[in-house]
């Protein structure tokens, strides 16, 4: 509650970016092979490793990070960009996304003061899980908000566009693709909205809980059976949303600048850069194919998850 104090009226005011860097070059899906170190010095923690394509990470002011001590265990922090040891390098050379900025980042011997440990120490791959809960709800709901502007840009340039005598609109091909952006952009809404039913229930619970004891944070895990089943739920709901979103989200963009002709070749339109910056969706918070082994696993058993 004192970080929330601390930070929060900041960033949600603007006055403050920040940034969530968990992936790591050799570290992407599999989060739990991190390279990043951590080790007590007095009154601080000590990081030192690297972390990449670190949304808004060349100019925020603070950043979510995480590291392993000396057995294995993660933890996260909260470091200021200001820190002696913090480096951010902006990443260049990507195909869309291109208002925001990705960054590389060095923690080198990155001194963190103790205060700034995010939840309780080795829970850190929680911390980040629980960020994920919420990063793939926000994705799938984005992408449906990239859709309806696909549908209207190809509603309003099929009716404009004359071809064989008659506008595009009139022409049976493209309707199909403008009636698979609609089916695209109704099923994902309503996994949307099934998914963000599932994570207000485990929030509930949690709000619930906060009321009950303030030893909360170490007492929401594993072993709390109603919880664990409401954070599954979620995990999984909002999996499945990402998952068919952001899939449906590249084929709309596709569709729109193939009604687009030659014109959606230009990355000026607005269906070329829907169709650039969808497909970073394909990859981010949960690589799809990742995401379908969640899906799987959530219904097969933790006995048969494979990643
Ligand atoms: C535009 C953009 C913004 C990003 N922003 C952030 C950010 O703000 N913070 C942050 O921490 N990270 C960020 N990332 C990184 C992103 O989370 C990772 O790219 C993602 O987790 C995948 O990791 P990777 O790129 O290392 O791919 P890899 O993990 O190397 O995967 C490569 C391919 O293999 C597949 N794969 C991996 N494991 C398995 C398996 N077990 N079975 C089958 N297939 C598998 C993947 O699905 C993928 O298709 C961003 C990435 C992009 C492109």
């Amino acid at each position: 509650d004192e970080q929330k104090k601390e930070y929060l009226p900041k960033t949600t005011s603007g006055k403050s970016i920040m940034g969530f860097a968990l992936t790591e070059p050799t570290a992407g899906s599999d989060p739990a092979s991190m390279q990043t170190k951590f080790e007590e010095k007095g009154g601080n923690f000590i990081l030192k490793g690297k972390k990449h394509w670190v949304g808004n990470g060349t100019f925020a002011k603070l950043i979510t990070t995480f590291a392993k001590d000396s057995e294995g265990k993660i933890s996260a922090f909260l470091v200021d960009t200001d820190s002696k040891g913090f480096k951010a390098k902006e990443m260049k050379n990507k195909m869309g996304l291109l208002t925001v900025k990705n960054a590389e980042i060095t923690l080198d011997d990155c001194v963190v003061p103790k205060k700034n440990l995010l939840g309780p120490r080795g829970r850190g791959l929680s911390v980040a899980f629980s960020a994920l809960i919420d990063g793939r709800l926000s994705v799938a709901a984005g992408a449906v908000g990239v859709m309806k502007d696909c549908l209207a840009e190809s509603i309003s340039y099929s009716k404009s566009r004359k071809q064989h005598g008659t506008e595009l609109a009139k022409k049976q091909l493209i309707q199909e693709h403008i009636s698979k952006i609609a089916v695209n952009i109704e099923s994902s809404r309503w996994l949307v909205y099934r998914a963000a039913f599932a994570r207000q229930k485990m929030y509930n619970f949690v709000e619930k809980f906060k009321e009950k004891t303030n030893q909360w944070q170490s007492m929401l895990d594993r072993n709390n059976k109603q919880y664990s089943s409401l954070r599954a739920e979620a995990d999984n709901f909002t999996s499945i949303a990402k998952f068919h979103a952001s899939n449906s989200a590249f084929d709309s963009a596709n569709r729109a600048v193939q009604i687009f002709g030659s014109e959606g070749y230009k990355k000026t339109t607005r269906v070329a850069k829907h169709f650039l910056d969808s497909r970073a969706i394909i990859i981010y918070e949960g690589a799809n194919e990742v995401l379908e082994l969640k899906i799987a696993a959530h219904l097969l058993g933790d006995k048969y998850r494979a990643y």
